[in-house]
């Protein structure tokens, strides 16, 4: 394997890491249950997601990973 290579992977996986940083989860990150959409938050709510297993909202409980 080449340099190249090694480069390209390593490009490859901080563009997937920022994909994943920038978007929602869609599984909760505590029980790794799938996150349920909510309704259309006529009521002045903010949350977007929720989990039905914990009590993880997003965007509440969302934390951004960061870079090491
Ligand atoms: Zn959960």
């Amino acid at each position: 394997m080449s340099w190249y290579q090694l480069l390209d992977i390593r490009k490859q996986a901080q563009e997937e890491f920022d994909w994943f940083a920038d978007n929602p989860p869609s599984n909760c990150p505590r029980d790794g249950e799938p996150l349920t959409n909510s309704p259309p938050a006529d009521s002045g709510s903010s949350v977007e997601r929720f989990c039905k297993f914990c009590d993880f909202e997003y965007p509440r409980d969302w934390v951004r990973p960061q870079r090491l």
